[in-house]
């Protein structure tokens, strides 16, 4: 009886207050593997819909990619299922600490400790490094699952404002007496595509003597020449005490990810994250998998290098469109709208000519700045681009804003 009217009908209003916002999430199923085309079924019992998928993490088109569901089946013939256990009671096989030492190679760091997902990771390694007396100085932007981390840490914390080095160095310079300083930040930020000034905060690290974490799930795998990261991409291979990422996005796309850098800090983690002691190890199949990502990657540029290519194309149809997109050089390429209706209008439009992208608006991000959010994929084709773009250009002449700004935008949709 301990789930009363009165708890259901206070619960219900709190539903009923997201919808009425028009903020309710609504799930799309999927009937076919990730890929370039998927087949949709949405809204829930409509017929299945082919549609061009340009909002995946599928940066690299492994997802789907034969010689990695082979080895995932590699991976289930020679060591199960499942594991049963925590890494630390009987959940480590052999091929757990090999992906892990790939890791390591891979991104240029000491030794790598794998986690059930990034977001795991970020929630145990600030508290298993860091206690009193340190400080953790975060970017604004940082992602949700580090914002969780930090608030299950006792060191301090501070911020400065999103990528503003001006501000960095004040906090730096106010925090010296802590033991640790800590600066903390994403690689690329997932909402805009802007790559962290990594140079300049390596530089100020060095300064200020302070340690670099960043978060690199949406750059792991692709960005910077060989693909290792900003790290790679900003020239500071080496620099960084702490690299989180995940194995969901890039990298295969299932699950899994890690913290990589300086020896002492992973073995801190082995010893004491607490979602590395207390959930379940990485499934066999995963890591078995991953594994033949880092040695597809490792050999060849030539994904990552179709994904830039991908991209140069993409962000440059888009402009010739005249169409409001944020600069820069990450397959995450933001279509800003600023009207959170117009995103969602076009959204669904888009999706009515076959191409699945999302609209995000406010408090995905801030107020007057929402997007259509695209994301590109080397499992793109050239065709694919071709057709999606067609598709932009129609829904943009549509609501008539090709050639428009912000300004002008808002002009004429408010806000
Ligand atoms: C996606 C993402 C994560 C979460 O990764 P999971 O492995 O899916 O938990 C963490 N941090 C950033 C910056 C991300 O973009």
């Amino acid at each position: 009886m301990a789930y009363a009217a009165k708890v259901r009908d206070a619960l219900r209003e709190e539903i009923d207050n997201i919808e009425s916002a028009g903020l309710l999430k609504e799930e799309r199923y999927i009937h076919s593997p990730q890929d370039a085309w998927i087949d949709v079924e949405f809204p829930a019992g409509s017929p299945l819909k082919k549609v061009i998928n340009l909002c995946a993490n599928n940066y690299l088109g492994l997802s789907s990619h034969p010689e990695v569901v082979s080895a995932a089946h590699d991976g289930l013939e020679s060591r199960g299922y499942g594991m049963s256990s925590v890494r630390f009671i009987c959940g480590t096989q052999d091929i757990h600490r090999e992906l892990e030492n790939k890791l390591t190679e891979y991104l240029g760091t000491e030794d790598t400790i794998l986690f059930p997902s990034c977001m795991d990771a970020n929630a145990g390694v600030f508290e298993a490094v860091l206690s009193e007396g340190d400080v953790m100085i975060a970017d604004r932007l940082v992602h949700a699952s580090i914002v969780d981390g930090i608030r299950l840490c006792k060191a301090a914390y501070d911020s400065y404002k999103h990528s503003d080095m001006g501000h960095l160095e004040r906090k730096l310079e106010e925090h010296q007496d802590k033991r640790i300083r800590l600066i903390i930040t994403d690689g690329v930020f997932s909402m805009d595509g802007d790559v962290a000034k990594l140079d300049e905060i390596c530089a100020l690290a060095e300064k200020y003597d302070a340690m670099v974490f960043v978060d690199d799930s949406h750059a792991s795998g692709f960005m910077g020449k060989t693909g290792r990261g900003t790290h790679e991409h900003c020239g500071v291979l080496g620099k960084i005490d702490i690299i989180t990422t995940t194995l969901g996005k890039a990298l295969g796309g299932a699950s899994g990810g890690c913290v990589s850098g300086r020896k002492e800090i992973v073995e801190l983690c082995r010893q004491k994250a607490r979602p590395y002691l207390f959930s379940n190890t990485m499934p066999p199949v995963i890591v078995s998998a991953a594994t033949k990502v880092i040695d597809l990657i490792s050999g060849t540029t030539e994904r990552r290098d179709k994904l830039e290519e991908n991209t140069k194309f993409w962000r440059e149809g888009l402009v010739e469109a005249g169409f409001d997109i944020k600069a820069g050089e990450s397959p995450i390429v933001p279509v800003m709208l600023y009207n959170a209706k117009l995103s969602q209008d076009m959204a669904r439009d888009l999706y009515a000519e076959g191409i699945y992208v999302i609209g995000f608006f406010f408090p995905v991000v801030p107020k007057g700045q929402a997007r259509i959010r695209t994301q590109l994929s080397a499992a793109h084709d050239r065709e694919h681009l071709e057709q999606a773009l067609a598709a932009f250009k129609k829904i943009g002449e549509k609501y008539g804003i090709l050639g428009l700004g912000k300004k002008e935008i808002l002009e004429k949709f408010g806000n």
